[in-house]
């Protein structure tokens, strides 16, 4: 039941990693949606490789599931290099980066995933790598301690994180290159989810493809996963064949809602009408209430939300739209005194 309860999460899922691995686009050409992003990518591919350079470093961010590692793999493919992968939180202590750092090949890309929670110290010995290809280390302690300067070979650095607000100031300004990514529209997932059934080997009829798509709250990730779970219903009780009927189904019995959204949307949504009559009420007041950080609401959750018009910002704070109770079928009761007068 947990699992149900999380299926529309966009962050990955224990299961999800060899999907993720199977599904994932390896060319450009492949890669459906954020079209501006890579219109200007094949850009910067083009130059970098006519003058056997490596791509200048690169930073996507932008809510989970949208195809931030997709497009790091595929670049790395581009540019005819390999890819490194960490993460900031893996990458504990100066030698772990310098262990890392010292392995590359020239032309090498290092993917960092959640970049924004590196630790300080490691930002610092990272600046001169990825301004110089050089790498400032002290070996040994106390009276024999020494600095010793290491060339790196030429190398792309591609950082990805959910959170760009607390991306650091010289973080931000060492990336050449800097996308957001956005949620796909319903058109770009139904491509998503008819080019998946393919490689899974499922028949999926167009009805079906677009209910799918409808609930994946604009993130392959999610689509992905309701078309793997569907794809069951579908071949236990009925001909294997993905048709709306079944998806819609399905889909309700697993509880996920016709609008895609998940468990934490709807506790944002449930929470200000019930105990905010519908706003509006301040980011950090509403964080508390729903036990999640303000800047995980800010840059995860509200986006999605104002986007599809369940929430406003206004400059008093947050408000819930009609929609928004249309949907979750409640409505903001007014205070006694608020009738009276
Ligand atoms: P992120 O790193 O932003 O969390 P991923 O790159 O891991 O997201 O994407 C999650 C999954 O969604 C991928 O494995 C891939 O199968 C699918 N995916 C993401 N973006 C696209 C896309 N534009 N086209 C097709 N599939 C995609």
């Amino acid at each position: 039941m947990m699992e149900n309860e999380r299926i529309t999460t966009p962050s990955p899922l224990s299961g999800d990693m060899e999907i993720d691995r199977t599904l994932r686009p390896h060319e450009l050409n492949e890669f459906v949606g954020q079209s501006k992003i890579i219109a200007n990518l094949r850009v910067f591919i083009q130059a970098a490789r006519e003058r056997r350079e490596p791509l200048d470093h690169v930073l996507f961010y932008g809510p989970p599931g949208l195809g931030k590692t997709t497009l790091a793999h595929i670049l790395a493919r581009e540019m005819g290099a390999q890819i490194r992968m960490t993460s900031g939180p893996g990458l504990e202590k100066p030698a772990d980066l310098a262990g890392i750092l010292t392995n590359l090949q020239p032309g090498d890309v290092l993917f960092i995933d959640e970049i924004h929670r590196l630790s300080t110290v490691v930002e610092e010995y990272l600046y001169p790598a990825m301004e110089d290809f050089r790498l400032d280390i002290i070996i040994d302690r106390g009276p024999h301690a020494r600095n010793i300067c290491l060339n790196l070979p030429p190398f792309t650095l591609v950082g990805a994180t959910t959170r760009a607000g607390l991306l650091t100031a010289p973080m931000r300004a060492r990336f050449g290159v800097v996308n957001r990514l956005d949620y796909y529209q319903p058109g770009e997932l139904e491509a998503i989810i008819r080019r998946s059934a393919r490689l899974m080997n499922v028949k999926a009829a167009e009805d079906g493809i677009t209910s799918i798509a409808c609930r994946s709250r604009g993130t392959p990730r999610v689509a992905n996963r309701l078309l793997r779970r569907v794809r069951d219903f579908a071949q236990v009780e009925s001909d294997g064949t993905i048709t709306a009927a079944i998806a819609d189904s399905s889909l309700e019995r697993l509880d996920v809602d016709r609008y895609g959204l998940d468990e934490m949307d709807k506790r944002i949504l449930s929470c200000i009408i019930e105990k905010f009559n519908g706003g509006p009420v301040g980011l950090n007041t509403l964080a508390v209430a729903v036990g999640e950080d303000s800047g995980t609401i800010e840059e995860i959750y509200e986006p999605f939300l104002i986007k599809e018009g369940f929430l406003k910002r206004t400059p008093r704070g947050r408000q819930t739209t009609v929609r928004a109770h249309d949907v979750l079928g409640i409505s903001p009761e007014r205070p006694a005194q608020e009738t009276l007068f």
